[in-house]
């Protein structure tokens, strides 16, 4: 064994608990240190990491491999050195951009735990590490309200789990036409139509990894001022559509958390051929809270609906889960054979429903958190973080420098500046905050905005004191 292996290997406990000790300071440190390091914020696709190398960022860049390791002690101080000081505060609890959840501390400790098990859990060969992921699944749909006849697979995240749910609405559009896109390709199906209101990004990119291409997108008009699809309107849509389609429902957009009528567009079915797939990425949490719960009213209807856990869940990235009610299909799409693979069988292994093949037991830290919390710790999670998304709303509501483009539905604020609202004036407002708040740009209604969404099981009401305040002090500076 390499020494340095070696040395490590008869010094683990001491290492690890170099690490803990680490990891503690780190977690400390979270409410002080700056939400994102000031050279760090780029104005979209993080140029500021691009810059090369200054003061701090990149210091030391270019050492090269070299023939010999510094082991984990030596590893851990150049991380600590070079890398950890640019590292955003995403864990902690004023990281307000995009959607981004944290790590609750069970999903941080079932997450180590993958580690050290390093399962590789997709088929039930050599241990439980599979039965732990349907059990986990098991959990998540008690949780969102889903009944057994939906299964789910654990994925990297809702991108993934939006392709999965689409290459299912694929294989079933191959059923309705007597072909078989898994085996003939996409081609076999002739042009295809998905139609949605206000579809994630991910959704075009999974159309174009499946092949069924970005513009068999079909945009259904909103309604009046929101980002609901209107059900009329798509009621028509359908109806112009030849042959069997594709409708993505949106529970929660990212925007503005508009939520379609899920049970509106389910009851279309009645008069249109077409696979309902639900993006509630992190709206399906909505139903956690009483108060909420009518947004996602209906969202066990869908053939495949797709929720992130990365987010809302609070377990650490990467971790979303796929329901559906057509394993069958999925199996079809899916299905990995080798003879040292088990038979597909009536209940397949996870090496025969989703792109991956060998994946770690991702499942775990979502185990940990649902046992840990349970659905009244979740629940609590959720509702402060839709309070402090109200009361962030508020305070920028009753201040002249700003403008909320859309009342606080759920858990984000998309507001703008009262006073010319240009994408430079709100990159300037955004970077001028960083230290103490993040948040991420977007566009509403043809207006510049930002958006501060709320994920975190760490944030508080502290936390959006500080938040509203960084804010303003930024809005002042720009004169
Ligand atoms: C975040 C999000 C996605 C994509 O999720 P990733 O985890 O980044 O892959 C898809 N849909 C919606 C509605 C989202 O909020």
């Amino acid at each position: 064994m390499d020494h340095r292996l070696a040395t490590d290997l008869r010094r683990l406990p001491e290492l690890l608990g170099l690490t803990l000790r680490y990891a503690q300071s780190v977690l400390d440190g979270l409410d002080e240190r700056p939400v994102v390091p000031s050279r760090a914020v780029g104005a979209g696709g993080g140029e500021g990491l691009d810059e090369g190398p200054g003061e701090g960022l990149g210091q030391g860049l270019g050492q090269g491999l070299g023939e010999e390791g510094g082991g984990v002690e030596g590893a851990l101080a150049e991380f600590g050195a070079r890398w950890a000081p640019w590292l955003s505060a995403s864990a902690g609890g004023r990281y307000l951009g995009f959607v981004t959840g944290g790590a609750t501390p069970a999903a941080l400790a079932g997450d180590w735990l993958t580690s050290v098990f390093d399962q590789n859990s997709n088929s039930g060969l050599d241990g439980a590490g599979q039965a732990l992921e349907r059990e986990t699944v098991g959990l998540l749909r008690e949780l969102f309200g889903l009944g057994p006849e939906h299964s789910g697979t654990f994925v990297s995240g809702a991108t993934l789990s939006n392709t999965v749910g689409l290459a299912i609405a694929r294989e079933w559009l191959g059923e309705r036409l007597g072909v078989s896109p898994a085996e003939d390709g996409a081609g076999a199906l002739g042009t295809v139509r998905v139609l949605s209101g206000a579809p994630h990004s991910s959704i075009g990119k999974a159309l174009s990894v499946l092949g069924l291409g970005r513009n068999a997108l079909v945009t259904v008009p909103t309604l009046p001022g929101r980002e609901a699809v209107d059900p009329v309107a798509l009621d028509r849509a359908l109806a112009d559509t030849p042959g069997p389609a594709v409708v993505v429902a949106n529970a929660g957009t990212v925007n503005t958390v508009d939520f379609d009528d899920l049970t509106a567009i389910a009851g279309l079915k009645r008069r249109h051929d077409f696979w309902l797939h639900t993006d509630a990425a992190f709206g399906a949490f909505a139903g956690l809270s009483p108060e909420h719960a009518h947004l996602v009213a209906g969202l066990g209807l869908a053939d495949s609906v797709c929720v992130d856990l990365h987010k809302w869940l609070n377990v650490p990235y990467d971790s979303a889960v796929q329901f559906t009610r057509r394993q069958d299909l999925q199996a079809r799409v899916f299905s990995n054979a080798a003879a040292y693979l088990g038979p597909l069988g009536p209940d397949p292994d996870l090496v025969h429903l989703t792109p991956e093949n060998s994946h770690r037991l991702r499942a775990l830290a979502a185990w940990f958190t649902l046992r840990a919390y349970g659905r009244q710790g979740h629940r609590e999670i959720v509702e402060r973080d839709i309070d402090c998304a109200r009361r962030l709303g508020d305070e920028l509501a009753a201040d002249p420098a700003f403008r909320l483009l859309a009342p606080v539905r759920l858990n984000v604020v998309c507001f703008t500046l009262a006073d010319r609202p240009t994408p430079e004036r709100l990159a300037a407002l955004r970077e001028a905050a960083a230290g103490e708040v993040f948040v991420t740009p977007t566009v509403f209604g043809g207006t510049a905005a930002l958006r501060a969404a709320f994920s975190n099981w760490r944030t508080t009401h502290t936390d959006v004191g500080r938040a509203a305040q960084a804010l303003r002090t930024a809005a002042k500076g720009l004169g």
